[in-house]
């Protein structure tokens, strides 16, 4: 071995799927690492540690990280050092069942179980196969361990977990039964945040709106309230929200703060409400749309988006042409739309009326569709008009960035001759719409006008 071989510094590469929270636990693990001097590496070949932080909403997300574990295991032939570790939902709902399935996966780390990385770590390097999964009442989380090298925001859970059961969905089993955080420690953690120079600010949870003050009687309106108060925050969004948890008192708040975005994320799932209450929603398509229309009189500009799923066990053709008129009648700026796919453990599987895979899919195809003229269409509205945005990366060509309006249009800016650093605020002109993203060119705007 030579000399420079063995001074060379540990390295670890991270792989993550899913939701906003699992890159939020990707950039606490991350963090973990580093304090130990473990740096991180793009290159899986050359890591001495490998995390694969796994979502399982969907069959095919939970299919994806088996074929990557069987890619990645291939490594070890010739690095004996190497450690592979399967972190996220998947960890959770597979368990010890994962050892057993790969039997080059040296531990297993569920999201509730985040915080314990450095532990596994060396109980792994003592000779442990570890199986970290469950919800400890404890909560493990150094804020000053998050690695967010790189990150144009922050991001703050502010409840783990959900109750909700919602027939179709794995994530209360996976992500355990609802958990708030104290208000102090969310603000001192935003604060922390702020400090470090994050102008945006994202606040997170499964069901982010159910939020309560663990001892007290505070709820989301007033965090929101207390939050958006606090100087510096320019910019500060909230996912995911649940329809039914949204209060008159959050919609205020939503219309008061001008540095809230005017942009909210409101999962729908279907446009039926037979369809809705074998999915134990617990609204109505009616109240839904109520619910839009207090936001939008609260809040004129705001851009909406929305998850569906199509196929649910028993949705008719009707019950999707009601969808269609929902996307229709709402008009959203983005949808996330899915087929329906059963996960172990929950109750939709058992419902009678399976549809048949390829109605499915041609019914995701039209859902699309009809989407992507709406949204182009939405888009074109906004060619002339100047939108400050945050500035999230490069471009593909030279000169190039790209960024996130307030209403999270992704644009594509030419940036003149001095390109601006990642998370700063700039004003762009549209002057261009496709139906997934905007182009235009900056202006030389004076950062104090920008808000
Ligand atoms: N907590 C949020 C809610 O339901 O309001 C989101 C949970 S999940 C991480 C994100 C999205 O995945 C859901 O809104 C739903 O549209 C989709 N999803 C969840 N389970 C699914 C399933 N079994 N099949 C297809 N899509 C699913």
């Amino acid at each position: 071995m030579t000399r420079i071989e063995r001074t060379r510094p540990r390295r670890f590469f991270i792989e993550t799927w899913g939701c906003q929270m699992n890159e939020l636990d990707s950039q606490r693990m991350a963090g973990q690492l580093m304090q130990q001097g473990i740096l991180p590496t793009r290159e899986p070949a050359e890591a001495d540690i490998i995390l694969l932080n796994s979502c399982s909403v969907r069959e095919k997300a939970e299919q994806k990280v088996y074929s990557r574990l069987g890619e990645y295991r291939l490594l070890k032939k010739n690095r004996g050092e190497l450690l592979i570790g399967l972190c996220g939902c998947v960890a959770q709902q597979e368990g010890e069942r994962a050892l057993d399935r790969v039997p080059d996966l040296d531990f297993v780390l569920g999201p509730a179980r985040v915080g314990e990385l450095q532990d596994v770590v060396a109980r792994r390097r003592a000779g442990e196969r570890v199986v970290a999964t469950g919800f400890p009442e404890e909560r493990q989380y150094d804020i000053d361990a998050v690695s967010r090298h790189g990150e144009y925001k922050g991001m703050v859970t502010i409840i783990e977990g959900c109750n909700k059961n919602c027939t179709f969905c794995i994530v209360p089993q996976t992500r355990g039964p609802e958990r708030s955080r104290p208000l102090a420690d969310v603000l001192r953690e935003v604060r922390h945040l702020v400090d470090y120079g994050f102008q945006e600010i994202e606040l997170l949870g499964q069901t982010v709106n159910h939020w309560r003050e663990p001892e007290g009687s505070a709820d989301f309106a007033d965090l929101l309230d207390q939050v958006a108060r606090i100087p510096g925050v320019q910019r500060l969004r909230f996912v995911t929200s649940y329809p039914r948890d949204f209060t008159p008192r959050m919609v205020e708040q939503v219309g008061a703060h001008a540095n809230i975005c005017p942009y909210l994320h409101l999962p729908v799932q279907s446009g039926s409400d037979s369809v809705l209450r074998r999915m134990g929603r617990g609204y109505t398509v009616d109240g839904y749309l109520d619910l839009v229309d207090q936001l939008r009189r609260a809040r004129p500009d705001l851009a909406l988006s929305t998850d569906l799923i199509v196929g649910f066990p028993g949705e008719t053709a009707d019950d999707f042409e009601r969808t269609l008129e929902l996307v229709r009648e709402v008009r959203f700026s983005v949808i996330y739309a899915f087929k329906y796919s059963p996960r172990p453990g929950t109750a939709a599987p058992r419902l009678d009326g399976a549809v048949d895979p390829e109605v499915a899919s041609e019914r995701l195809q039209r859902l699309f569709d009809l989407q992507e003229g709406i949204q182009r269409e939405i888009n074109e509205s906004l060619v002339g008009k100047d939108l400050d945005v945050i500035v999230t990366g490069w471009g593909k060509r030279p000169g190039t960035q790209t960024g996130r309006s307030t209403c999270h249009r992704i644009i594509h800016f030419e940036a003149g001759s001095e390109p601006i650093a990642l998370g700063s605020v700039t004003r762009v002109r549209v002057e261009k719409a496709l139906s997934y993203h905007l182009t235009g060119q900056r202006l030389a705007v004076p950062a104090a006008a920008l808000n």
